[in-house]
């Protein structure tokens, strides 16, 4: 049976010792909340993941890094291996936001890349995926997302693709406040889980964490929580305060 998760972004946001004392915070409110109905995980920047790992407990609360390099080592001046991630203690990575496709050109190409590295080292990947609102306005958001999907995971096999939670985020609900409805975002969820059930069959589809991402907030996360495809949420700004963050995972 999948896991439900609420993983957090907190994207270019806060110095080391203020990441530091949120991290302690949402562990110590995990700690205290007891058994929870999803996993927790806490994506940070690359400069944080050693201290908050040192200041979590990693069975408690994941970790994630925001990207990693599609490159192993070497002359790569300011990247960051996914090895070097997964030698931080860090669990997870995030991989494929729509910042980083559309601020750092990202394609498809170089993310299988990312993809492929992230998985060797042993960390899990957050792949995100979704449409611009033009692309959604044209009726091709069901081709965008299976593009970024198709061409960045299917070369995985069964064993491989375990490790793969995916995020989908339309790229209109990020950050603006603006939340896909619960059916919309149902509706997108079903169609990937569908991908999933041609490519790899019922087994693995079922066993796929899917989430959804763009203002998810305390205020509307057990509706989306509620549908029957949506596992969870890939949360940014109501990462960034630990009430808030906890009040969309035990919104379970
Ligand atoms: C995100 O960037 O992954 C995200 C979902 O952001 P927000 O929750 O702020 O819309």
């Amino acid at each position: 049976m999948r896991k439900n998760i609420v993983a957090g972004n907190w994207k270019m946001n806060t110095t080391v010792p203020e990441g530091v004392q949120l991290a302690q915070e949402v562990n110590d409110a995990v700690a205290a909340a007891g058994t929870l109905k999803c996993d927790v995980v806490i994506g940070v920047p690359f400069t944080h993941l050693t201290a908050v790992r040192a200041a979590i407990d990693i069975d408690k609360v994941g970790l994630a890094a925001e990207n990693c390099a599609n490159h192993t080592s070497g002359a790569y001046t300011g990247e960051v291996s996914a090895a070097m991630v997964a030698s931080t203690g860090a669990n997870y990575v995030i991989l494929g936001h729509s910042e980083r496709r559309g601020y750092y050109n990202e394609t498809i190409e170089l993310l299988k890349e990312k993809v492929d590295l992230a998985l060797t080292a042993g960390l899990k990947v957050i792949f995100c995926c979704g449409e611009s609102l033009e692309e959604r306005k044209a009726g091709t958001h069901f081709d965008v997302i299976k593009n970024e999907i198709v061409g960045s995971l299917f070369h995985l096999d069964a064993e491989a693709f375990a490790n793969v939670v995916i995020a989908y985020e339309p790229i209109w609900a990020i950050g603006t406040g603006e939340t896909a409805t619960a059916e919309q975002a149902q509706e997108i969820h079903a169609f990937i889980r569908g991908l999933l059930v041609e490519k790899y069959g019922n087994t693995v589809a079922d066993d796929t964490t899917i989430l959804y991402g763009g203002s998810c907030k305390p205020s509307n996360a057990a509706e989306l929580f509620a549908k029957p495809d949506i596992d969870g949420g890939l949360i940014g700004g109501a990462s960034l305060k630990a009430d808030s963050f906890m009040g969309i995972v035990t919104a379970f």
